[in-house]
């Protein structure tokens, strides 16, 4: 099948696979916006995940007037109000270390029963300069420690609910299956054929 192309304005290659092992049974492929000799630091200083998420699409529609695709996802814990949401590539600092920023988590809940927490994704779709958002949140828990090396980012302290696992124990087959991504990226993809 010759495959329809998106360009995922992202450098995160984790999220680039998760992406295309979903759309591996539709007529989408996603391409990086390295191979498009694309490979700026996309400064995301909106304040919602939907405005970083346009930043990051508008910003490669501007650079190559095709389809863009922008994602902008993040960890919201009840027992800290949401947080840390927008910030939570750089929780722990500018490095955005994957180990700094669980480890800080943890403190945060360090003796804090509730540890309720959800993973939200947002896509932004630019087609010819308008604009679709598609939204995915999956819900779950943070864990009493980190456990697994699968998946990237905090996969290690988050558990969905219904299981017992990590995202990081889990698989990526598995967490693939129902993560926020997964739900934003079915969005994505009914949109996509509607339009066809
Ligand atoms: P973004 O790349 O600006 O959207 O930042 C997202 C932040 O949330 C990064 O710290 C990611 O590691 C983290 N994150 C997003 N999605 C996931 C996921 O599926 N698992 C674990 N961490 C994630």
């Amino acid at each position: 099948m010759n495959k329809k192309l998106i360009v995922f304005a992202t450098g995160n290659l984790h999220k680039l696979k998760e992406v295309n092992m979903m759309l591996e049974s539709t007529p989408y492929i996603a391409k990086a916006m390295s191979d498009f000799d694309i490979d700026e630091d996309i400064v995301e200083d909106g304040s919602t995940m939907h405005e970083n998420a346009k930043i990051k699409s508008d910003f490669l529609f501007e650079k190559l007037k095709v389809s863009a695709m922008g994602e902008d996802s993040g960890l919201e814990i009840k027992a800290l109000n949401m947080s840390p949401g927008i910030y939570t590539a750089r929780y722990a600092g500018k490095q955005r270390n994957d180990f700094d920023n669980m480890n800080k988590v943890l403190q945060e809940l360090e003796g804090v029963k509730d540890r309720t927490a959800q993973f939200r994704s947002v896509i932004s779709l630019n087609i010819n300069n308008e604009t679709y958002f598609f939204e995915g949140i999956v819900e779950g828990r943070i864990g009493a420690e980190i456990k697994g090396d699968g998946g990237f980012g905090y996969d290690p302290i988050f558990i969905p609910t219904g299981y017992d696992q990590s995202f990081a124990e889990l698989g990526s087959e598995m967490k693939n299956q129902f993560s926020h991504r997964a739900k934003a990226v079915s969005k994505m993809v009914d949109f996509l054929k509607s339009i066809d």
